[in-house]
Parts: C-alpha cells; sequence; structure tokens
C-alpha cells in the first residue's frame, strides 16, 4: 500500500501532474472543510495536554454559568461541569467512535463484498441474501434493536452503528468486484499460477481500494450523526461519560433557559461532519477516476473553438479544405498541441493516407474535423476546416449533427466498441438510415438490407439480426462500413479501420472500401499507420508527425522516393513480400511529447542528418521541385517539411 502510493506520487510528479492533495485544496469548499477538520482534530489530540478541568467533576454552586464566565469560557451545565472540557473530550470520543465504526463496517463490509463478487454462484447468494436481509429493516430501526439486546453503552452503540452501516460496502464493493473478476488481467494472473487469495487481494483489491476509500470519506460523518443519535436518546455514552451525542440531550432539556448548554455541542457536530463530508466529497471527486477525466463536466456537444484568426475561404471544389486546423488539450497547466496546423484537401472520390506512429495526432485531425474532440479537454485553436462551401468550425450544432454521419461519415478502429452490444447490426443500420432520412421502418429495413449486402455480408437478410458479438471481426467492421454509407456521404473518414483485423480479412476490407469509394465517388480519408495499407488504397499519402504533416505527395511517388528522412524511415519499417534479407529497421528514440515540442523540426532529436538550423526557427511544409525518377520538373503535388529533404530543393 505504501509502496503503491509513493510509487504513484513520484510517477506524478514526473509526469507534472498535480498530486491529489493539490487537487483536493484546489476544490474551495474542500479546502474549507479541511481546515475546520485539522483544526478540530488537532484540539482533540491535544485534549489531555489542555489546562481544562476534570470534564466529570460536578459543582452545584457553579451550574449554569454563562459563555465568558470566570474560569468557564464556554459555561457550565445543570451539574456546574465545565462544558469546554466536556466539548473537547466529547468530540474526541465521537470522532474515535465514528472512525472505529467507519473502520470496522469498511473492513467487514468489503471482505463480504469482495469475496461475494470474486467467487459469485452459491457463496455469492449466501452472502448477498444476508446482507439483504440487514438492509431489510429500517436501519435506525435496526440500530436500536442491536442496541436493546446488547444493552445501552457507547461500544454496543458502536457495534450497532459498523454493523447497520455494512450493507453500503458490502453492496458497492461487490459490484464493481463483479466487474473486475472477470476482466483480462484478473485471468490472467489465474493462469500464472496465482492462488485465489492472491488474485483477490493482489490484483482485484488495489482496483476496489480507491472506493473503499471515497464509501468510507462519505460516510464517517454520517456514522458519527448516527452514534450522536444513539447517544442522544441515551444509548450510547453513559453518564458522566460526555459525547456530543450525549451532551445535546442532556441539555435538551435546558433549551429556553440556558441554550447554550445544548447548542454549543450542536454547533460542534454540525461542524464536524459538514467539514469531513466538504472533505469527503473532495476526496471523492480526487478519487474517483471518472470525475478526474471529467465526465460529470459534460463535454458539448461539438468541441469548443476559439481562433485568434480565421483563414480565408479557399476556392471552391475539393470536398474537404483544411487549412491551418490546431487543437490543444488543456490539463492543469499544460497544453498538449496535439494537432499544430495541418493543411490538407481532398477533390470529390480522392483518397488520402494520413500516415504517422502512435500518437502523432491522427485520430485528432480526424476528429477536429467534424469537432468531435470531447471539450474538455480540447479546443480547437485556430484554422478553418471548410465541407460543403461552410466552415465548419463556425458551424451551428445542428448544422453539425445534419454533418455527421450524413454528408460525413466515420468508421473506427474497433468495431466490437462502436457498435451497441444489445442491438441487432441490423437495428443499428437502419438507425444509421433514418437519423437522415425519413423513411419508413419497412423501407429503411430494405435499405439496411441492401446496404449489409452492399459491403458483401454473406446472406444479409438472415444476418439483419444477429448481434454484434455473433459476427466475426472482419463481418463487424463490414456493418459498420455498411453504417458510414448509409446516407452516400461525399467524404468517409476511416480511423484504423483495418488495424484489428488479420491480414487476409485486411485485405479484403481494404478492397471493399476501395471497390466503393470507386463506385460511389466518395473521398475516403484513411488514416493508418501502415505504409502498406496506403499503397494499397489511396492516391495521395500525407505522413505526419508531432501533430504537423511533414510529407504530402502522390503515394507511388513518395514510396519510390521520400523526401522527409522520417517518411523514408517509416517505409523502412514496412516488410515487402520476397525480399526476405531485407532489414527492417525500427526508428530510433521517441516522438516528442506534444507539451514540449522542439524549436524547429521536430524529428531532428531522431534524424541522422540533422543539423545546427534544423532545430533554428518554424521549418514550413514547402513544394519541391524537379522529379526524383526523370529529372522533369515536379507537377508541384509533393511537399516536405524540411531544410535538407533528400531529393529536390525545398
Ligand atoms: P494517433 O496519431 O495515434 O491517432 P492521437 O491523435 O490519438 O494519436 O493523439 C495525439 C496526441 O494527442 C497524443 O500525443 C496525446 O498526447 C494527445 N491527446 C489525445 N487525446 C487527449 C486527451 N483527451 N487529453 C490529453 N491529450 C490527448
Ligand atoms: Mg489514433
Amino acid at each position: 500500500m505504501v509502496s503503491l502510493a509513493l510509487g504513484r506520487r513520484s510517477a506524478a510528479a514526473a509526469s507534472g501532474r498535480p498530486s491529489p492533495f493539490r487537487l483536493l485544496v484546489a476544490n474551495r469548499l474542500s479546502a474549507l472543510g479541511l481546515a475546520v477538520l485539522v483544526a478540530i482534530a488537532a484540539l482533540a489530540v491535544l485534549t489531555p495536554l489542555l489546562p481544562l478541568p476534570d470534564p466529570d467533576v460536578t459543582d452545584p454552586a457553579q451550574r449554569l454559568l454563562r459563555p465568558g464566565a470566570e474560569g468557564a469560557l464556554l459555561g457550565t451545565d445543570h451539574l456546574g461541569r465545565d462544558i469546554l472540557s466536556r466539548l473537547l473530550w466529547g468530540t474526541r470520543v465521537s470522532i474515535l467512535v465514528g472512525l472505529s465504526a467507519t473502520a470496522i463496517a469498511a473492513l467487514a463490509g468489503s471482505l463480504i463484498g469482495l469475496v461475494a463478487g470474486y467467487a459469485g454462484g452459491a457463496t455469492d447468494s449466501v452472502l448477498m441474501r444476508g446482507i439483504d436481509l440487514v438492509m431489510a429493516f429500517p436501519y435506525i430501526l435496526l440500530a436500536l434493536g442491536i442496541v436493546a439486546v446488547l444493552g445501552p453503552g457507547l461500544l454496543n452503540a458502536l457495534y450497532a452503528i459498523a454493523i447497520v452501516n455494512v450493507p453500503f460496502f458490502a453492496r458497492n464493493i461487490r459490484g464493481i468486484t463483479l466487474g473486475l473478476a472477470r476482466r483480462e488481467f484478473v485471468d490472467a494472473a489465474r493462469l500464472s499460477g496465482a492462488s485465489h487469495p492472491a488474485v483477490l487481494f493482489g490484483e482485484v483489491l488495489p482496483n476496489v481500494l480507491p472506493t473503499i476509500v471515497v464509501t468510507m470519506s462519505t460516510t464517517v460523518g454520517w456514522m458519527i450523526l448516527e452514534t450522536a443519535g444513539l447517544s442522544f436518546l441515551g444509548l450510547g455514552a453513559q453518564p458522566p461519560q460526555a459525547d456530543l451525542g450525549s451532551m445535546l440531550g442532556e441539555g435538551r432539556k435546558l433549551l429556553f433557559t440556558a441554550p447554550h448548554v445544548s447548542v454549543i455541542p450542536g454547533l460542534m457536530i454540525f461542524a464536524l461532519v459538514m467539514s469531513i463530508n466538504l472533505v469527503g466529497d473532495g476526496i471523492r471527486d480526487v478519487l474517483d477516476p471518472r470525475l478526474k477525466s471529467g465526465a460529470l463536466a459534460a463535454p458539448g456537444a461539438a468541441t469548443a473553438v476559439r481562433r485568434d484568426t480565421i483563414p480565408d475561404a479557399p476556392a471552391p471544389g475539393p470536398v474537404l479544405a483544411v487549412d491551418g486546423l490546431r487543437t490543444e488539450f488543456r490539463t492543469g497547466d499544460r497544453v498538449y498541441k496535439a494537432v499544430g496546423g495541418v493543411d490538407l484537401t481532398l477533390a470529390p472520390g480522392e483518397r488520402v493516407g494520413l500516415v504517422g506512429e502512435s500518437g502523432s495526432g491522427k485520430s485528432v485531425t480526424a476528429l477536429s474535423l467534424l469537432r468531435l474532440v470531447p471539450t474538455p479537454p480540447g479546443t480547437i485553436t485556430g484554422g478553418r476546416v471548410t465541407i460543403g462551401g461552410d466552415d465548419q468550425l463556425a458551424a451551428s450544432d445542428e448544422a453539425l449533427r445534419r454533418l455527421r454521419g450524413g454528408r460525413v461519415a466515420y468508421v473506427f478502429q474497433d468495431p466490437l466498441t462502436t457498435l451497441h452490444p444489445l442491438f441487432t447490426v441490423g437495428d443499428q443500420v437502419m438507425e444509421a438510415v433514418r437519423a437522415h432520412q425519413p423513411l419508413s421502418a419497412r423501407a429503411a429495413r430494405a435499405r439496411a438490407i441492401e446496404l449489409l449486402e452492399r459491403v458483401q455480408i454473406p446472406s444479409a437478410a438472415a444476418r439483419f439480426d444477429a448481434y454484434p458479438h455473433e459476427l466475426s471481426g472482419g463481418m463487424r467492421q463490414r456493418v459498420c462500413i455498411a453504417m458510414a454509407l448509409a446516407n452516400d456521404p461525399e467524404l468517409i473518414v476511416a480511423d484504423e479501420p483495418t488495424t484489428a483485423l488479420d491480414v487476409t480479412v485486411q485485405a479484403q476490407v481494404l478492397k471493399l472500401l476501395r471497390s466503393l469509394s470507386e463506385e460511389r465517388g466518395s473521398a475516403v480519408l484513411f488514416i493508418t499507420h501502415d505504409f502498406g495499407v496506403v499503397s494499397e488504397l489511396c492516391d495521395r499519402v500525407a505522413v505526419m508527425y508531432a501533430g504537423r504533416i511533414v510529407e504530402i505527395g502522390p503515394t507511388a511517388e513518395v514510396l519510390a522516393a521520400p523526401a522527409h528522412p522520417y517518411t523514408a524511415k517509416l517505409i523502412d519499417c514496412v516488410p515487402v513480400l520476397g525480399q526476405p534479407e531485407r532489414r527492417l529497421d525500427a526508428i530510433e528514440g521517441l516522438p516528442p511529447a506534444v507539451d514540449r515540442l522542439p524549436e524547429g523540426c521536430a524529428f531532428a532529436e531522431r534524424c541522422p542528418f540533422a543539423e545546427a538550423r534544423c532545430r533554428d526557427g518554424d521549418i514550413s511544409l514547402d513544394n519541391l521541385s524537379g522529379d526524383p525518377l526523370s529529372g522533369d520538373p515536379l507537377s508541384g503535388d509533393r511537399a516536405a517539411r524540411c531544410v535538407k529533404p533528400l531529393w529536390g530543393e525545398a
């Protein structure tokens, strides 16, 4: 545990992410709660050292003194006992009882939840029915019942409160364990021969721990309140011992004659429980991974756009014209320039490949076109995306919605995650059709079957009622392509659609995309990290590196004579059939982090030809002159972002 926490802290420091504590105090309410809680806790810890009178010594002569009286700062109660002393000692007791009850409930409940969720079957049934039994009673009634059986007293109240809170933990933890127990990493641990306890406590528990901590931090205040409630009713702390609940109970009879006797412990309970709950909420926000990634921040319908300057409209003609597109992610005080000025045009029916290593910004570029990057953390900070003559970065949500899946369709990498598991594939294709066309269910069904046939799904009518998990990976991707074709798009954006498929299926899907695009005249922006795939499908290829296009040109020309050293290296990574002696070079080093891009060429660090001028100032994407193959002047459609291209003049 400790080493885990330390490891995480140093990792956070290395990545520059703010520490959990800084995140916690960044929340103003939590910071306030923490300050109050620390003050109360410090007082409670220091109580034995403070020069306070004995809290239990009565002095009838000094009864019901008002706060501020000589020798009794907060006054005295009906037996003449010093309220300040009783308050501090009582707070100690209340905190201790609340924490102990929470710890017991968390330990027992989590253990039950872990075992039930992990073992499943009969064990799960027996344990959970037991928990249901406890939950069947209103919990305060149950607590009263338990104390009635065990007899009044602080310790028995503690047990009662702990027992009635066990189900909270058990149910919570069981649900999460159930989800984790069937995951691949748990299977892997089992396959490695680990025992069940080792898997449960070594693999599952660390993943459940944040939830346990969150549940504890949000229930401890509650438990203090419940204990105070039992004491208030005379079932908890017994006289003369003070806890906050019993002080409140004793003061209740004097509410009108000496309000301070009950108001003071009441205020303390309020401050204590409020501060614990505020801190608990803060801890939950910091620890819950879903909240951390901004799940509750509800991303808008479209990526936020904040552009300083807007490029002029391009000449009409292309299906897609991207001019100086910039997309950034802001997390904490870091800015990730995922897309740093991309220019690209696609003519009608043209197939363009976008190639680059993982993390080079291909997907973010593709998503930015229709403002599909989630905000927060993404923002489009510059450029223009022209589709159908309009600047889509200025389009309304409604216009974007019509465009998405209509004029422009997307196909993503993993069809198993893009298809809904609970609907048949036919229904999903129908939905894609009806989202943009006012067809009757019957007509939409006919159209969906026609689409499934078009993507060469055998016996399409029979497959219409299949669920995604009943199809093979290649079939599923065909379904996604059918959905993309549903409304005859002008442009299909395919983000690594074949990466999850094996090579033969990949070849079939590529052939299908090619023939569909030729037949329908749809332009295709095809994203991949594989030059081999590009050469099979694309007329032109754009090579991306660290968020920018570093080379662009007709596929055959770029493959035959790359101009940018990075392109040359990428091509060297592709095996060629029949050339077993060919050396497959890996590119040394790693791409730069996009929040710390170097001056000049981002590839200079890894480039064998780099010179001083490569690291100096911005390098533009320049047209290349001279044909590397024939020596003829070039058609002007090749460009590279390099001061020293491998051939030609920049
Ligand atoms: P790829 O070329 O593999 O498709 P991406 O376009 O997905 O790469 O990512 C490009 C860069 O954008 C990555 O280096 C990553 O650091 C950054 N990035 C992507 N999504 C996010 C996000 N939600 N928050 C912060 N950074 C992100
Ligand atoms: Mg990607």
